[in-house]
């Protein structure tokens, strides 16, 4: 008997199925992990398939050293999905099927902890017997009165009750009575977690409905749904109770959020409902407890599974049910090689496993929701919050204005006066300022410089007491994390006229301070939230009411649920709009309208203010009405006019090089032996909608000057050959510059 592995090593002349010979007595299946001599060494591997037949000379075919589990650590739907994740990724596939494996199980770096188990080994009648006869030691007795009550038991909970067991258990085991056996002890992480004893609640309508029509798909199996509800209508009742006909057909569910960290109240219902059959994946866990979870999955005993992205390769071997929770959020999209989108992998799994998918948002990715008008998606719809709650009031303020009636405080007259209302009648509120530091940039009056990061084509913010100096002001870059001194004099004119601009979080948090001093704020940006635990930290200060106010960046917008926040106010809504993408329409109305949606979650309504310098933008005037219908529209509309996703696919050649000549050679380079191809295939250049070398967003970055020749293409017969092209083109090297192929890049700097 043979088998086919692959062996892990991420090199294309490795990229295919090794055949070893599977040694008399040694057992195998699909999936199973192996020791195999590669070259002079040992190597760690994946048997894809068993065969009969060797593929070349038996004589010279290698052994199987051994098996690293006695059970196969990818199931064979999860060795499909591999395989066709590195068919679209252009990788080998060794490098997708590490993606199903907690990366500690690599290299053999996780100790398994085990614990001895005393079980009976005869029917209870006769260790009742055996019990009556035992005259003369009373630890056996004792023992076999435990068991009898209870079977197995922890060889250290019999300890608890008799002194020094060791001998009478001997003594059983070799007596037949009981059986002595070594578990894996799994750990459970946050067991000690206090479980919220949240009952479940009768259903809305809405929810009702929506529920009716995901129950009988998923005794079905299959079925894809977009779920889409307002902020605050209870998407997450709908899916706990899905989750909950899930196991009760004895499947398993996986519920993906777009970060744990920022969901502390989803894995806390979840464990409250589910208990012990729940396991959490995310970053933060220690290598042991992440593969004691995985091996809990594995086993079947934690069959609702909860994590960020990561989680969708969860070794559920009964998958019915997939949620994305969320789903427009970016952080599904891994930009780490091998380069993947969690909510198609999630599709994919759930087409291959027979399992349902229901995809969750207020505000829809424009993609998701023109598939489901498209019929791709069941689109369910929740117009109304829960219990009759209005919609929070929405108030837009024109900065200009501010500016001009003298008022230069980030804070509008209005968001103050809110601020001060909401203060003084003891509520929350949530301040939201896309861009931490405190201030933005820092400019020159007289001759209008900008100080910019030397590696980077961006300006450097500015940070205050951050350094571990008491106040200290430093300039850092939010890009490469470079940091300098605030020169005092302008280093292009010598003028000392060198001014600050723009605000940060803490800026922000400053300005509550000295409009209402003594006010209790806690600040949430990526400078607060380092350490294991640093977000968890932030959000009970606030949950527990000791902080009234929280100053955060997109980070607050995140399906946060905290009843008590009455206001909430959006300090620069326009931020995110200038960016240079494509998506920065859409993520400007998501960040604006989930925000806004963190006000009036409990009995009081709730005020948002939206501060802005373009009230009268699209963008700005939807979101304030919350209107999702209407700013699809638009921008479906829009996306059709400039051929934009879903009307096309934007893919790049980047080229990086640290000399600027180089970079603009290679990519004119690169760009000339593209129309030439175009020239020859003419079904290529069908494919084609635009072609441009416009710059990238970011011309310098980490000290790499950047090009790119941009696309927008349509997908055909012949997008695959096309793109093989593209990649073979870009990876070609060439002196003093690297090339890259990005199709559907994340980020279009
Ligand atoms: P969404 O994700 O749609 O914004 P959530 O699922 O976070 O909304 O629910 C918002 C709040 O409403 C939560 O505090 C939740 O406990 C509560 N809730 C959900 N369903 C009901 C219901 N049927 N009756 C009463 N309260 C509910
Ligand atoms: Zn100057
Ligand atoms: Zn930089």
């Amino acid at each position: 008997m043979y088998c086919r592995v692959i062996v892990d090593i991420a090199h294309e002349n490795v990229a295919r199925p090794f055949t070893y010979l599977i040694p008399e007595g040694m057992n195998l299946s699909p999936g199973q992990r192996v020791a195999v001599p590669f070259g002079a060494r040992e190597k760690e591997g994946v048997v894809l398939s068993l065969t009969d037949a060797a593929d070349f000379d038996p004589a010279k075919i290698r052994t199987v050293i051994r098996p690293l589990e006695d059970y196969p650590a990818i199931l064979p739907a999860m060795i499909k999905l591999a395989e066709e994740m590195a068919e679209k990724a252009h990788c080998p596939l060794a490098e997708t099927l590490r993606l199903m494996l907690p990366a500690e199980m690599r290299g053999g770096r996780v100790r398994v902890r085990t614990v001895e188990l005393a079980a009976l080994a005869v029917p209870r009648a006769e260790a009742e017997e055996a019990l009556e006869k035992e005259r003369r030691s009373p630890k056996r007795r004792e023992i076999l009165r435990l068991l009898i009550a209870s079977s197995p038991l922890r060889v250290t909970e019999i300890a608890e009750e008799v002194r020094d067991p060791r001998e009478a258990l001997k003594a059983l085991r070799d007596a037949g009575l009981i059986r002595l056996t070594e578990e894996e002890s799994l750990r459970t992480p946050g067991e000690g977690l206090p479980l919220d004893n949240e009952q479940w609640h009768p259903l809305t309508e809405m929810q009702q409905e929506a529920l009716e029509e995901i129950l009988p798909t998923l005794e079905k199996g299959g079925g894809r749904f977009l779920l889409h509800g307002v902020t605050g209508s209870g998407k997450t009742e709908v899916f706990l109770n899905a989750v909950r006909q899930t196991l009760r057909l004895g499947k398993s569910a996986i519920i993906l959020v777009p970060e744990i960290a920022l969901t502390p109240q989803m894995v806390r219902w979840f464990r409250a409902r589910f208990g012990e059959v729940s396991a959490v994946l995310h970053s933060r866990l220690s290598a042991g407890e992440r593969y004691d979870e995985w091996r809990r999955i594995r086993r079947g005993e934690a069959r609702v599974i909860i994590g960020a992205r990561s989680a969708v390769f969860a070794p559920a071997e009964r998958l019915g049910l997939i949620v994305v929770d969320e789903e427009h959020e970016s952080t599904y999209f891994s930009d780490h090689h091998p380069r993947y989108d969690a909510r198609e992998v999630a599709e994919s799994r759930c087409g291959r496993e027979g399992a349902s998918l229901i995809l969750a948002s207020a505000t829809p990715s424009i993609l998701s929701f023109a598939r489901a008008r498209r019929g791709d998606f069941m689109l369910l719809e929740m117009s109304r919050r829960v219990a009759g709650r209005p919609m929070p009031e929405v108030t837009v303020v024109d900065m200009r204005r501010e500016l001009e009636s003298g008022n230069r405080s980030v804070l509008s007259r209005e968001l103050a006066a809110e601020l001060g209302a909401c203060l003084h009648g003891g509520q929350q509120a949530m301040l939201l300022i896309n861009r931490r530091g405190y201030h933005s940039f820092v400019s020159c009056r007289s001759c209008g410089y900008v100080v910019k990061c030397p590696q980077c084509d961006v300006s450097m913010t500015c940070h205050i007491g951050e350094d571990g100096r008491q106040r200290e002001t430093r300039l850092r870059c939010h890009y490469c994390g470079n940091s300098l001194p605030v020169p005092e004099k302008c280093p292009s004119c010598g003028s000392p006229y060198i001014r600050y601009f723009g605000a940060g979080t803490q800026k922000v948090e400053e300005e509550v301070q000295r409009l209402f001093p003594g006010t209790a704020t806690v600040r949430m940006d990526i400078d607060t939230t380092g350490g294991r635990d640093g977000h968890a930290r932030i959000l009970e200060e606030f949950r527990s009411g000791r902080a009234r106010v929280l100053i955060g960046t997109q980070m607050i917008a995140k399906g946060l649920d905290f009843p008590e926040v009455t206001l909430v106010g959006a300090v620069a809504a326009d931020l995110t709009l200038n960016l240079p993408d494509y998506r920065s329409r859409e993520r400007t109305f998501q960040l604006l309208t989930q925000v806004a949606g963190r006000a009036g979650r409990g009995n009081k309504p709730g005020r948002v203010v939206i501060q802005t310098y373009r009230p009268e933008d699209p963008v700005i005037r939807l979101a304030a009405r919350q209107d999702y219908r209407a700013f699809f529209e638009e921008e479906f509309l829009r996306r059709r006019t400039a051929l934009y996703p879903p009307f096309s696919v934007m893919a790049r050649v980047l080229t990086e090089s640290p000399l600027e000549t180089a970079a603009d050679r290679t990519a004119r380079e690169i760009e000339e032996e593209i129309r030439k191809a175009l020239e020859t295939h003419p079904a290529w250049k069908k494919q084609v909608l635009m072609m441009s070398p416009e710059p990238p967003g970011l011309k310098l970055l980490r000290g790499l000057h950047r090009r790119q020749v941009l696309f927008k293409l349509r997908t055909g017969p012949d997008t695959e050959a096309f793109c093989a092209f593209l990649t073979e083109t870009a990876d070609r090297p060439r002196p003093a510059a690297r090339s890259c192929f990005e199709y559907n890049p994340t980020a279009m700097m």
